[in-house]
């Protein structure tokens, strides 16, 4: 009979749960970029130690280790190219400590987004990083991506709020970062540098988050325009203003032509933003006026609303999705960020290069960020379709990188970017970070081919 090859990970942890039938380890191999790569084994930990021993008997046989949320990422950051072990947390969900007083609360990083928006919202308040794969997202995974959501233009992302964490290092030892406090700069600041890291540095076993209060109230607005560069002008108004939305989306021409079916719109409309104003009821209304005067001369609907209605204002963005895989079967989601003013020259340049390729672009999302997911519809199957796709998005990279902007603005690197990160970060920068990725995994077996370019 053959050895096991576990034998010495089962004998340091003997009460840690391991899948190796390659039938029930399948469905960890793949993740929202619909990649996929079969892993020898699949740990489900429920604590720190037994992460602590899975990433020690890796490193001493050199298997490389991927640790993974809920796999809900669209970047192939949790599928394990070289095979090695996955280490998924989802058994990992326990409310640790939650302090509504001191505003935080302390989870393990298996614990879903949703849960923790729950636990909180009974003394009124919520974490801010909303992605909209909340409901069945991890805390670790979206520490790990640094996500965000609508709600970032107004709270900022994961970096914005937390306070600390734990997290297993690639030599197996175990580093408590950050503090309670919402001040405090004793060390370095080791929990930034782990939010984002996608999993390549440590392995977050525990979080505090930083909390805040819910918002008195929500108004929701669907503005529509008769361009789309008039809307893309307008977020750049509304977000110099002292009182800017705290929510601030955006849909192009072909969004909205994708969702006239089912939205009553302007027959003019061509462009829509949606905001939402988070002020008292008894001041929104005065805010509104001076957001509407800011829309400028292009505006040509607007409709606002609270509760139900305001459901019914976001029934819009809703509505796209299902659509969008109408347009063609293949789909790149790109989520390139740029700074806010820049956003009509994005969106100029991206229209262009749409016709010059002939691959229809929908784009759409979090403009009061500059983060505008930029959707290349194309057909694969197709050798010519798929060349001019893939030089269409050359271009749309280039643009972007002109305009003063990042190839990421909250979905991450894992392999879909990670040859072009490059082309964002010059060469001193990359060694600098590869010297970060050395000290703190040494044997380097920590979602080994993820985020960076491999060193010269
Ligand atoms: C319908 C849909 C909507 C989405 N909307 C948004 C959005 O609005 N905004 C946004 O930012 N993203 C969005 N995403 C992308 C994705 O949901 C987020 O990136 C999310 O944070 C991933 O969480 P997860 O638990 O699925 O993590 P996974 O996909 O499992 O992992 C993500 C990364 O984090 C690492 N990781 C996981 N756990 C840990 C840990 N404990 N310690 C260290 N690293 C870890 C993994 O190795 C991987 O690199 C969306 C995805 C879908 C499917």
């Amino acid at each position: 009979m053959a050895a096991d090859p576990l034998a010495g990970l089962r004998e340091a942890a003997p009460q840690l749960a391991l899948l190796t039938d390659p039938a029930e380890c399948c469905a960890y191999g793949f993740d929202n970029s619909r990649r996929a790569r079969q892993p020898l084994a699949v740990a489900l930990a429920e604590n720190a130690t037994q992460v602590q021993a899975v990433v020690r008997w890796c490193a001493a046989q050199g298997r490389p280790l991927t640790v993974r949320g809920r796999g809900t990422n669209t970047v192939g950051a949790t599928v394990p190219l070289e095979g090695g072990v996955v280490l998924s947390l989802e058994r990992m969900q326990r409310v640790l400590e939650y302090r509504p007083a001191d505003r935080y609360i302390r989870v393990e990083a298996g614990a879903l987004n949703a849960q923790v928006q729950e636990v909180a919202a009974e003394d009124g308040l919520f974490w801010p990083p909303d992605p909209t794969s909340a409901a069945y997202s991890s805390i670790g995974g979206n520490l790990g991506c640094n996500a965000g959501g609508p709600r970032a233009v107004r709270y900022g992302t994961c970096r914005d709020n937390i306070l600390g964490l734990s997290a297993v290092l690639g030599d197996g030892s175990l580093i408590r970062v950050g503090s309670r406090t919402t001040k405090g700069v004793v060390g370095l600041d080791l929990t930034r540098l782990l939010v984002g890291s996608e999993g390549t540095l440590g392995i977050i076993t525990e979080a505090t988050l930083l909390l805040r209060p819910l918002p008195p109230a929500r108004t929701a607005v669907r503005a529509q325009f008769d361009s789309v560069a008039s809307a893309a002008q307008a977020v750049s108004a509304l977000l110099a203003g002292a009182e800017g939305p705290a929510v601030c989306e955006f849909l192009d021409n072909r969004a909205v032509g994708l969702i006239r079916e089912d939205v009553a719109l302007a027959p003019d409309c061509q462009a829509i933003l949606l905001l939402e104003c988070h002020a008292p009821a008894s001041l929104s209304d005065e805010i509104l006026e001076g957001w509407r005067g800011a829309c400028g001369p292009g505006l040509r609907g607007w409709d606002s609303g609270r509760g139900e209605e305001a459901a019914a204002v976001w029934a819009a963005r809703k509505a796209l999705s299902p659509r969008l895989r109408s347009l063609a079967p293949d789909k790149t989601n790109e989520d390139v960020v740029v700074p806010v003013s820049r956003i009509p020259e994005l969106v100029a340049g991206v229209a262009a290069l749409s016709e010059r390729h002939g691959i229809p672009i929908v784009c759409f999302g979090h403009a009061g960020n500059g983060n505008l997911h930029v959707n290349l519809m194309h057909d694969r199957a197709n050798p010519a379709q798929a060349a001019e796709h893939d030089a269409c998005l050359e271009g749309v990279f280039a643009l972007t990188l002109e305009l003063g902007g990042s190839l990421s603005g909250e979905h991450g690197v894992g392999l879909a970017k990670r040859d072009h990160v490059g082309l964002e970060l010059d060469a001193a920068t990359l060694a600098a970070m590869h010297a970060v990725k050395r000290a703190l995994d040494p044997a380097g077996i920590l979602n080994p081919d993820k985020g960076l370019p491999p060193p010269d």
